[in-house]
């Protein structure tokens, strides 16, 4: 099941649930659209791999399978950031 953490991992921003501006990679690392899309540039500084948008859980799901209320604030450095985008942005993510 999606953890649905509450924040960026990069900036703190907070991402609850209903947050339209959550995304994803497949292994749930999770980011505003901002860092995901503008700072990473569409390149999981962890994994490597692509981002999605997050989906939303419905109201009556997430009473009974509630959110992660577990923080992960873990900024990346800029510089290994910046050089694996370079690498790999230019990849499809299915080639990557
Ligand atoms: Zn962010
Ligand atoms: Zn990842």
């Amino acid at each position: 099941m999606l953890e649905i953490r509450p924040n960026c991992e990069q900036c703190g921003k907070d991402l609850p649930n209903t947050s339209t501006e959550a995304m994803i990679c497949s292994f749930e690392c999770t980011y505003c659209r901002d860092c995901a899309l503008d700072l990473f540039e569409n390149v999981c500084p962890g994994c490597g791999g692509n981002f999605e948008k997050r989906p939303i859980r419905p109201l009556k799901m997430v009473q009974k399978y509630p959110a992660s209320g577990t923080k992960i604030f873990v900024p990346k450095d800029l510089e290994k950031v910046k050089s694996l985008s370079e690498k790999l942005k230019s990849i499809a993510p299915e080639k990557r």
